[in-house]
């Protein structure tokens, strides 16, 4: 069976049996919820390189539809905002560490594959995981070593050193056993054992925190574009991904264990299927697949930085709130208030706006004029009103400040967005 966006609406039936089934999920979830001990939830997420929303809707996937089927399968985009300040290319090491940093380029600063200088003071949610709860496990398996050493900063200082307490990976640089063709058949023998060494060890050592990371189909889409050849690419890693998928499911059924397997990708394509980087809609797009339902924010065109905050929230990761401030994402666990917030100055008006979820509550407005966070220090944040977060928008005089450039924070009940604004008249 193909996937289809449609296959998996949000929103309630209309019926009042329908509805009737909903009151009955959502006891039934909440007192599944409240039996769980959140010691034993898990997290697995997994990166499957440069397959566009089309072709993994096209192709037959039997075990990714079963994961969209258990909890949901939505397009999703990348990229920050196209021409602003946050524009980020689609490349990939540039959209694993939005996605475990839960920002954009600006802040994490990796710009392109040889990931020469990373902010590490955006710390990735495997380094907040692990410093909160230093016994629990975390765990890689790779076919690109730069995601362990570089991404993750494994045994860096400016990481605290981070270390990782199980990782397979970096095969691709024993070149004796794996001879680098030009077809990457390495590539794909790899990503074999990637996602087998992934499964036996989820069966066997059920890691807390887990990133999974196969490589072969975006070789494929480089070289054959949209093909038969990166169908059947898609296909084999739909067969790894059901190994994993059946090591998630054999721990849930014979431990005391709740996971949340999040199946993604790094970018789109464009120019039928062989090119990413730049910023067309093609390259732009991305999807998302997890075995839970998430909220409103999920059948809203989420994004890849959404993804750290969700695990904070699943996994019951405190984020202080001065990282917190910093986070481009919204979680798609729990009540979602405002997401997309954007600002101009006008002729002394600050404006901003923020989609709506048509929630009558209360929200705060911060603004600091520096950006200290980006060296590891502290910005003070002066509060320039509160907001109903219904409403959508606000408006704030500024006709008293002068600066070049201000971080705008809209607080909400679960969580905050910023913006970076401009203030071209000074
Ligand atoms: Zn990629």
């Amino acid at each position: 069976m193909a996937l289809n966006c449609s296959d998996f609406p949000a929103g309630y039936g209309r019926s009042i049996l329908s509805l009737c089934m909903v009151v009955f999920l959502m006891v039934a979830t909440i007192s599944c919820t409240e039996k769980t001990d959140l010691k034993s939830r898990k997290v697995v997420l997994v990166i499957l390189d440069g397959i566009p929303a089309s072709v993994i809707e096209k192709v037959d996937t039997p075990n990714f539809d079963s994961i969209a089927l258990a909890g949901g399968y939505a397009r999703a985009w990348l990229g920050g905002e196209k021409g602003g300040y946050s524009e980020t290319p689609t490349i990939s090491a540039v959209g694993y560490n939005s996605m475990l940093t839960g920002t954009w380029v600006n802040k994490h600063n990796v710009k392109d594959n040889k990931i020469q200088l990373p902010n590490y003071h955006y710390w990735t949610i495997f380094r907040y995981f692990k410093e909160s709860f230093p016994d629990r496990k975390i765990a890689i398996y790779s076919t690109w070593l730069d995601n362990r050493t570089k991404l993750l900063g494994e045994g860096l200082t400016e990481t605290g050193n981070l270390k990782l307490d199980y990782h397979f990976d970096g095969l691709e640089v024993d070149t004796v056993r794996f001879p680098h063709d030009t077809l990457s058949q390495y590539i794909y023998e790899i990503d074999k054992l990637v996602a087998t060494k992934a499964a036996e060890q989820i069966r066997d050592f059920a890691p807390d925190l887990t990133w999974i990371y196969l490589q072969y189909t975006d070789d494929m889409g480089h070289r054959y574009g949209n093909s038969p050849e990166m169908d059947v690419a898609v296909r084999e890693a739909d067969r790894q991904l059901g190994e994993i998928w059946k090591a998630i499911q054999y721990r849930e059924k014979n431990h005391q264990e709740e996971y949340l397997l999040i199946v993604t990708t790094d970018h789109g394509r464009a120019q039928g299927g062989f090119h990413h980087g730049g910023q067309s809609d093609e390259e732009r797009e991305i999807w998302m697949a997890s075995n839970i339902k998430f909220n409103e924010r999920f059948s809203q065109n989420p994004a890849v930085v959404d993804i750290f905050p969700t695990v904070a929230t699943f996994l019951n990761i405190p984020i202080p709130r001065d990282h917190e401030m910093e986070l481009d994402g919204v979680s798609l666990q729990g009540e979602v208030f405002a997401s997309n917030l954007t600002g101009t100055i006008d002729k002394g008006t600050l404006k901003i706006n923020w989609k709506e979820f048509g929630k009558n509550e209360d929200g705060k407005v911060w603004i600091t004029f520096g950006n200290q966070f980006r060296y590891g220090k502290e910005d003070e944040y002066l509060l320039l009103g509160e907001v109903n977060l219904a409403d959508g928008f606000a408006e704030f005089d500024f006709s008293p400040y002068t600066f070049k450039n201000g971080k705008v924070v809209l607080e909400t009940p679960t969580g905050f967005l910023n913006y970076w604004v401009k203030n071209v008249q000074k």
